[in-house]
């Protein structure tokens, strides 16, 4: 089987009814980069930057990031690559930001991620130098986690205009271009993306986080593990909603959670309107080999019908239905 998956590295990901879904990569390492060469994917959807923080035993500066965002962009040559800016806090603390965050009851809907950030102008201000500067002359992805509000997203961004201001006064070569985007994980954001949308490039549905929120159940509580499934209506219900509202706009969607990477739930993804997922490298080859046996018009109708009237087995009917395909 895994002779089968790399040697598809080189096919086409597309549907059998000719429908294109783009398989992109989560990466955090510069050593991760490899597997967009393994696995033919097209970029990096998801490049979380707080690995090169919470491997790091004090506080990467700012050539030290700037560098580093350097040799991924280098690796990645002409795929682009999304970098997330800094989500720390929650489950993932910095030991030399300890004082700061390990005081809270909920971590998880604390001060952590876009919101420390903003409180921290200064460790948000060093890395959006960091990587405005690492793309000078190419194009640089930039996307906030956990926004909340689309005000967060204004203010994050005015970072980087202020950055950008700066570093053209001083004659440096900029980016060729800069797209910003979102990541929607608060459920709150599904609210207010009309006023969001006009104001983005991409966005980012990152399941972990939304699953934990919508469900108030705690991702890392292995009590909790089983009890809610990513192919409930709730979430697969939200996230088609999301997908709706995105119509007319010039705005990409994908989702780079983990639920991206197993097949039953890529494939519920694609019949709800995902047509770009990032992924664990891992997942590559057997997502494509997923997409490249499945007809889109066929899951799209399949997952109306089982939104439309959903039982409590949806998983057991898109597992029976998607054996009956051949999938
Ligand atoms: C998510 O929340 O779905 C996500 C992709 O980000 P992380 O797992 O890093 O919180
Ligand atoms: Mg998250």
């Amino acid at each position: 089987k895994k002779a089968r998956y790399a040697a598809m590295r080189d096919e086409a990901s597309v549907t059998k009814d000719g429908v294109p879904v783009t398989l992109m990569i989560n990466a955090g390492l510069r050593d991760d980069m490899s597997a967009l060469a393994t696995t033919g994917a097209e970029g990096v959807g998801l490049f979380r930057t707080e690995f090169q923080f919470l491997i790091s035993a004090t506080l990467p500066q700012r050539e030290r990031q700037q560098r580093f965002y350097r040799d991924v962009l280098d690796a990645a040559g002409d795929k682009p690559v999304i970098f997330r800016t800094l989500d720390i806090g929650g489950d993932k603390a910095l030991p030399y930001l300890k004082d700061e965050t390990n005081e809270e009851e909920n971590p998880a809907l604390g001060w952590r991620a876009l919101r420390l950030s903003l409180d921290h102008a200064g460790l948000m201000k060093a890395q959006a130098r960091a990587l405005i500067e690492a793309a000078a002359g190419r194009t640089l992805n930039v996307m906030f986690p956990m926004v909340s509000e689309p005000w967060e997203f204004d203010a994050a961004k005015a970072i980087f205009d202020g950055q950008i201001e700066f570093l053209s006064r001083q004659k440096k070569v900029l980016p060729n271009k800069i797209r910003f985007g979102a990541m929607l994980e608060v459920p709150a954001l599904a609210e207010t993306l009309d006023i969001l949308l006009p104001k983005i490039d991409f966005l980012s549905i990152g399941t972990n986080d939304l699953t934990q929120f919508l469900f108030a159940a705690d991702r890392a509580d292995p009590r909790l593990a089983e009890r809610y499934d990513w192919l409930s209506p709730a979430i697969l219900r939200f996230i088609r909603r999301v997908v709706k509202a995105t119509d007319g706009h010039e705005v990409d969607v994908a989702v780079c959670g983990e639920m991206g990477g197993r097949t039953l739930e890529a494939l519920a993804l694609m019949g709800i309107g995902i047509r770009r997922l990032s992924i664990t490298p891992a997942a590559v080859g057997p997502i494509k080999a997923m997409i490249r046996s499945t007809s889109h018009s066929d899951i799209r109708a399949k997952m109306n019908e089982l939104l439309n009237n959903p039982t409590e087995n949806l998983r057991e009917e898109l597992t029976a239905w998607a054996i009956g395909q051949g999938i």
